[in-house]
């Protein structure tokens, strides 16, 4: 798979349907892998912080999340086809995946894993849903999360703690849950699923604008926005400019 690197993290050139065609491959594969969704904010986060630096450069698979990414990729010369969410993807595998792969939801609010997990059944009625739990991504709270999980045996965990919370959670616990062959952070694709959190509407996410959608339904973003798209398009000119 071609990757190109932004701000030193390796991110896959992929499409939604190649992200979804390699993630049911990785489930039919016996080793254990991690798909990561980075975004603006991550990519900053892992500027600052090595451990999570550490954790997306070890990753199985990283999708281009946001249009920051994209931009990104251009301005340093480098090419990435689209924007693969999260949410987008999740929706889409669940589509792919047969009757003998059962798939486990951690993560988000009380009872919104539950709720997500009612609508993908819905939609799609061969999928394995063999649990759910809001769960925390707390050191204390891993041990009896891990029980729960190893319980109902899941090939696919969808774990949404937020970043970087659950794609540490994942790498340090992924070797103690043998059954598990992909898990993915998913951020708030549970919210979305679950209709707790609404989408922006399609022209905003095509114009590359659902940070100000998100601004305006969740001000208490802000900082997170800011991140994305200030802080993060500086630290890229900057490490160009440094290259040139
Ligand atoms: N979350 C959680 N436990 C925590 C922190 C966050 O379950 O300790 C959930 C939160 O409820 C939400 C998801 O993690 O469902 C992260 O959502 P966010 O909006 O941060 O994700 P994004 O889509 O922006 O990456």
């Amino acid at each position: 798979m071609l990757r190109i690197s932004l701000l030193n993290v390796p991110i896959d050139v992929v499409t939604r349907t190649d992200a979804v065609d390699t993630i049911v491959q990785m489930l039919a594969s016996s080793s254990q892998r991690h798909v990561m969704t980075p975004n603006s904010e991550m990519l900053v986060e892992a500027h600052r912080n090595k451990e999570f630096r550490r954790v997306l450069q070890q990753s199985d698979l990283n999708l281009p999340d946001s249009h920051g990414l994209l931009w990104a990729a251009r301005y340093t010369g480098q090419c990435l086809p689209e924007r693969v969410t999260g949410v987008d993807t999740v929706r889409e595998l669940c589509k792919h995946l047969d009757a003998h792969t059962s798939v486990f939801l951690l993560g988000a609010g009380d009872g919104i894993a539950e709720k997500a997990a009612k609508k993908l059944q819905q939609k799609n009625p061969h999928l394995k849903i063999v649990g759910t739990f809001s769960g925390s991504p707390r050191q204390e709270d891993a041990e009896a999360i891990i029980q729960k999980i190893n319980a109902a045996k899941p090939h696919l965990l969808l774990v949404a703690y937020g970043a970087p919370a659950q794609d540490i959670w994942i790498a340090d616990h992924l070797k103690h849950m043998p059954s598990v062959r992909v898990a993915m952070g998913i951020g708030g694709t549970f919210d979305f699923i679950a209709g707790i959190q609404k989408r922006a509407p399609q022209i905003l996410q095509k114009l590359g604008l659902e940070w100000m959608w998100r601004l305006v339904r969740q001000p208490s973003r802000l900082p997170r926005i800011f991140t994305a798209v200030v802080v993060f398009p500086l630290l890229v000119m900057h490490s160009r400019a440094r290259v040139q």
